[in-house]
């Protein structure tokens, strides 16, 4: 019953979305809301597992960097 519904935007492996198939939570939802997921509905494309880990991790990284810049004053 898996059968792959989406293709991944980034590497272009076909994974299954349980939102593109009209479920109500994906396993993307159980990420960290560190990146977007996009909601059902909105035709938003999501990324394969793999893809999604790293670009958490990229977010994740780059989130920690920006916290250590301090704000610099106009
Ligand atoms: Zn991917």
């Amino acid at each position: 019953m898996s059968k792959s519904n989406t293709v991944c935007p980034r590497c272009g492996e076909a994974f299954v979305c349980a939102m593109q198939s009209g479920e109500a939570a994906c396993w993307c939802a159980a990420y960290p809301a560190a990146f977007e997921v996009p909601k059902a509905g909105e035709g938003g494309a999501c990324y394969c597992p793999r893809c999604l880990a790293e670009l958490i991790e990229a977010r994740r990284a780059q989130m920690a960097g920006m916290h250590c810049r301090p704000l610099r004053p106009r």
